[in-house]
């Protein structure tokens, strides 16, 4: 007896949002729906191992801005999203920070590092 499943999967690696149809025959998968093939590999990844890219923004200490967006330096699997968010809620950065510093290293013990994604300067203090 052959199995069939279809999903249905929006594609979001550019702002053209193709609705992708996935079906699973057996193992074998068809992607239709979308007008590129990085939405054909988007697609399958979504169903098998979904994952987001992660920004959020920090609060920085002594910094000439009050706070700082980062980012993961790799998607993030889905479910663990939430709790990157929670880890990052627990730090404070120090300026001063350059784009690119790592603010923590492999989050979650995912093998991933979140970053900074601009440069803070120290606060210059007014006389
Ligand atoms: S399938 Fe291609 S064209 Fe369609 S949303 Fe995805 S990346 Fe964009």
């Amino acid at each position: 007896v052959s199995e069939t499943k279809t999903f249905e999967v929006t594609c979001i690696v550019c702002p053209t949002g193709c609705r992708a149809k996935v079906t699973v025959i057996d193992g074998d998968v068809k992607v239709e729906g979308v007008e590129c093939p990085r939405g054909s590999e988007y697609a399958v990844k979504e169903i098998t191992a979904p994952t987001r890219d992660f920004f959020t923004t920090l609060p920085i200490k002594g910094g000439n801005v009050p706070t700082c967006p980062v980012r993961s330096t790799q998607p993030v699997p889905k479910e663990m999203v939430i709790n990157c968010a929670k880890e990052m809620a627990k730090i404070t950065l120090e300026a001063p920070l350059k784009v690119g510093d790592i603010v923590m290293k492999n989050v979650l013990g995912l093998g991933i590092d979140i970053v900074a994604t601009r440069d803070v300067d120290r606060e210059t203090l007014r006389s």
